[in-house]
């Protein structure tokens, strides 16, 4: 599926219609260049969630949870991940396979312990679109 948005309103109004939909255990995973929009959307995610307190990029931590909404939500960074290792010190399996929602930002960085079944969302700018235009793509994954 592709999306189009034209503000960071929309952007987030697409997230929280997904996070208003969201299952227990879904995994969805975020790619995209630096300030292309990835917190605003995962903003919106979480306030699909039911929870109101603001998301900040988990810049140290690899891993920021929020209990408040109707399941938890674990906010993945792993930009920084040195050693794929961190991922098994942090116990990541079971938040991947558990029954609260993750969001995976920079996943491509830890390609080989993703779960099969997830959501891949990619988001892009096209400047020629205009500056507030992003491309919000979203493919669900099976294999
Ligand atoms: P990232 O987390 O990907 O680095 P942010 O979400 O922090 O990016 O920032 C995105 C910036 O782009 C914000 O300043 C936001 O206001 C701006 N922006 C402009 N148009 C859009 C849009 N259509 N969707 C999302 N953000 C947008
Ligand atoms: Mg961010």
């Amino acid at each position: 599926m592709i999306y189009e948005t034209f503000s960071p309103e929309e952007t987030r109004a697409l997230g929280q219609k997904i996070g208003a939909e969201a299952l227990p255990g879904s995994v969805y995973t975020l790619v995209g260049d630096l300030g292309v929009g990835k917190t605003v959307f995962t903003q919106g995610i979480a306030e699909g969630l039911g929870i109101r307190e603001p998301i900040c990029s988990p810049t140290f931590t690899i891993v920021q949870v929020y209990e408040e909404g109707r399941m938890p939500f674990y906010h993945f960074d792993v930009y920084r991940i040195g050693d794929i290792e961190e991922m098994d010190e942090i116990g990541y399996e079971d938040y991947f396979y558990g029954e609260g929602v993750c969001m995976i930002e920079w996943a491509n960085l830890i390609e080989e312990i993703l779960p099969e079944k997830r959501w891949d969302i990619i988001i892009e700018k096209d400047l020629e679109k205009g500056f507030d235009y992003r491309k919000i793509t979203i493919n669900r994954r099976e294999e």
